[in-house]
């Protein structure tokens, strides 16, 4: 029965909301093969950097340009570029903006599963003993979303990877300007005490986190939230992501 019902839902959903592809309009699904496959999926990883990032060589281990050898990220993983692929900011937008298609998740997961295959990363090393942890949303933001949705991402992404999501232990406690508007020490100071472990001795069992948003920008929040991770016990963070700019 249990498995019956979610099924039916589906149906009804679609039945009564059919699904459209963000890209072209065609009916059945958000993205469609033929629009899919103008994404230009990455084969490789780069380097955390937000400017001209270094492409770093398949199967290297550290994941970081010399620049960034001090940061508290070990290193990001992500499947998009943001800027010149509209289709990719659509999808995005739509996942987090009205009218707020929570179910992208899905779509969009699937998208980071094909760069972790086609760049090697389908290994039980990198993702053995990992906890996949999303970016936390402000109570307010939450509230209007209804959702995180890093959070639904990072649960698409458990159930491929098989490794356990954990959502309510890494928190906001303040809330912050959009990072985008402000200089690097504005940032800084917006950031500071926004993020906080509950109990840091969940997260220090884990050895590895991976923290999963859906966009990294300046990459300035992902690097608190690493640093905050690493204060409390944490020895390896990696970023994972749908998209990055630059
Ligand atoms: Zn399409
Ligand atoms: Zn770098």
């Amino acid at each position: 029965m249990d498995k019956i019902i979610p099924k039916t839902e589906e149906f009804l959903l679609d039945l009564f909301f059919p699904k459209f592809c963000l890209g072209c309009r065609k009916e059945g699904t958000y993205l469609c093969d033929d629009c899919r496959a103008l994404l230009d999926i990455a084969e490789f990883d780069y380097c955390l950097c937000n400017t001209k990032p270094l492409r770093l060589p398949p199967g290297s281990k550290s994941g970081k340009c010399q620049r960034c050898r001090d940061k508290k990220l070990s290193g990001l993983y992500s499947a998009l570029p943001y800027k010149e692929k509209h289709l990719t900011k659509k999808l995005i937008y739509q996942f987090k903006y009205q009218p707020y298609l929570k179910d992208l998740a899905k779509t969009l997961a699937n998208i980071l599963i094909e760069h972790f295959i086609i760049s090697g990363k389908n290994t039980d090393e990198i993702w053995d003993n990992g906890i996949l942890v999303p970016i936390p949303l402000e109570k307010t933001k939450l509230k209007i979303r209804g959702y995180n949705q890093s959070e639904e991402l990072a649960k698409e992404l458990s159930k491929v990877l098989r490794i356990p999501v954990i959502s309510d232990n890494l928190i906001k406690i303040k809330n912050t300007k959009p990072q985008m508007e402000l200089s690097k020490e504005e940032r800084e100071r917006n950031l500071e005490g926004a993020f906080t472990v509950k109990k840091p001795f969940d997260f220090a069992q884990g050895k590895k986190i991976f923290l999963v948003d859906d966009v990294y920008t300046t990459g300035s929040t992902m690097e608190q939230c690493a640093k905050i991770l690493k204060e409390n016990g944490v020895k390896q963070v990696c970023g994972v992501c749908i998209a990055r700019e630059g």
